[in-house]
């Protein structure tokens, strides 16, 4: 037994040597089943500020022992999508680290030799029983309307016997012996807490006939063997604690601390929704998404934050973060606001110099994608109109892309219209060009739309005859070809003068 023991431990690695004061060590662990969602954005989101604030380690351990449902490609999705959101793990599959390797089917040695330690010790069994064994109890449970359970029949084997099974060459599966008389642990969220579980639970499989461990098994080992000292996990996980507790009690091994977060629930308390894939993280960045936009909403939405405006960075969520403010209340997440959340991380995105030169970059990417085929003229993909659009339109809009929606074509496309379409609208074509002119000269500081709009208003009443509402279809004309769109003002404004007057001089001479 000894031996087994201590070959488990000499898998453990370096965490066990851990001197103290050695920062926290937590990990997201999530079965690579599909896409990462809210949900588990945000289980792995407060691990992460955890792990920063306390200057641990944040590690990412793909737990795929479940075969039937791995799906290919969905670990290194996950892995992918906390780099988008900012929230790199510092062990991973693809990091590596001393405690590797962090994919549990590449760890079955280590579940195996862990579950002999507990064979020794007596502490699990081999069970020998049929699927049409398990099946019949099953259905005799359902038809008495009692909760299917295993009626721990192999517990029951002698050594002989079991002797005599596995000279037969019956398969066998390893099943963890549930002892009554839990003892209650505190929770760093929901205080203390307790699940009798023997009482309600016949003994579970640890590992499987195919080698596999289950989920409870090579959840704990490797929460020892990677030196885990708190199990950030969603509240779902709560009642197979006191189970993780006896597993750890049968290895002789000291827990780590235990905080279970409240669940993500939509607005209306329904559990989130993951059909038509609508709260997966891929598809938020596809659609123009900050990835703040997002950590922000889904903790706004919880608690563990001393304060709870919107538009925090990640410095800030973390600096604000504190574990004991978490409550057992859901968190109620109404993406209606995702959109504002955007607009107000984009903005700040706008006015930091840094950021922005990527928005720039993205920017002139979606204006080629977009008009490039409508022979976009190149002045238009310039860094400094670009730019200068990005700060005229600040706070106005909630995503990038809106910029290259039909109502912003003019941004792009410049129009050719001719002088006689604007002659017939009014003959003072050049009077009212030359006032524009004048105005787009005159003009230092930037106009607001406001000021801009009693500009024209004073400049309309130097025209002899013509109506102020023709001098706007004139301008629209003039600046975008379209009779359609955003206010004259607006346009003139996001433009800024030397485009406007760019554009009013190629009109007038067209
Ligand atoms: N693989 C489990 C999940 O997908 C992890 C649970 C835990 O963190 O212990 O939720």
């Amino acid at each position: 037994m000894a031996r087994a023991v201590r070959a488990l431990r000499g898998a453990a690695g370096p965490g066990l040597e851990r001197g103290p004061g050695a920062g926290p060590r937590v990990r997201f662990g999530p079965s690579p089943t599909g896409f990462l969602h809210l949900g588990g954005l945000r289980t792995a989101l407060y691990n992460y500020i955890f792990a920063k604030k306390h200057r641990g380690t944040f590690i990412l351990r793909v737990e795929d022992t479940d075969q039937n449902r791995v799906v290919p490609g969905a670990a290194e999705g996950i892995e992918d999508m906390l780099d988008w959101a900012g929230i790199s793990p510092d062990e991973s599959p693809r990091r590596g680290g001393s405690f590797g390797p962090y994919q549990q089917s590449l760890r079955l040695d280590l579940y195996r030799r862990a579950s002999e330690v507990l064979l020794e010790r007596g502490a699990a069994y081999r069970c020998f029983c049929t699927a049409q064994r398990l099946q019949l109890l099953r259905k005799e449970a359902l038809r008495s309307q009692q909760t299917p359970r295993y009626d721990n029949r192999c517990r029951h084997l002698s050594p002989a016997e079991v002797a005599e099974k596995l000279s037969q060459g019956l398969p066998w599966v390893v099943r963890f012996r549930l002892e009554m008389g839990v003892e209650p642990f505190q929770d760093l969220v929901y205080g203390w807490s307790k699940h009798e579980v023997a009482e309600v639970e016949g003994d579970p499989v640890i590992l499987k006939g195919d080698g596999f461990p289950t989920y409870h098994l090579a959840n704990v080992v490797d929460d020892h063997s990677m030196g885990i000292s708190h199990v950030l996990r969603g509240a779902e996980w709560l009642t197979s604690t006191s189970k993780h507790l006896l597993l750890y009690k049968a290895f002789g091994w000291d827990p780590p601390q235990f905080g279970h977060l409240p669940l993500l629930l939509n607005k209306d308390g329904a559990k989130l929704s993951k059909r038509q894939g609508d709260i997966f993280l891929e598809r938020f960045a596809q659609e123009g998404y900050l990835p703040e936009a997002l950590l922000d909403i889904i903790t706004n939405c919880g608690s563990g934050f001393t304060e709870k405006q919107m538009g925090r960075t990640l410095e800030e969520l973390i600096s604000q973060f504190e574990i004991d403010r978490i409550t057992t209340h859901s968190a109620l997440l109404d993406l209606e606001k995702l959109p504002e959340f955007n607009r107000i991380h984009l903005t700040r995105h706008i006015e930091n110099e840094g950021l922005r030169q990527k928005l720039i970059r993205d920017l002139q990417v979606l204006v080629e994608h977009v008009y490039g085929d409508q022979q976009v003229d190149q002045e238009v993909l310039e860094k400094e109109y670009v730019e200068q659009v990005l700060l005229l339109r600040k706070g106005h809009i909630s995503l990038l892309k809106t910029l290259v929606s039909s109502d912003y074509s003019y941004l792009w496309v410049r129009p050719s219209v001719t002088r006689e379409q604007l002659q017939s609208l009014s003959a003072e074509v050049d009077e009212i060009g030359k006032l524009v002119l004048g105005l787009m000269t005159r003009q230092t500081a930037a106009l607001t739309v406001e000021e801009l709009n009693k500009e024209l208003k004073s400049l309309q009443k130097q025209t002899r005859e013509t109506k102020y509402s023709t001098m706007m279809k004139l301008l629209r004309l003039a600046l975008s070809g379209q009779q359609h769109g955003p206010s004259v003002a607006e346009m003139m404004v996001t433009l800024g003068p030397k485009e406007v007057s760019g554009r009013i001089h190629k009109a007038l001479s067209g």
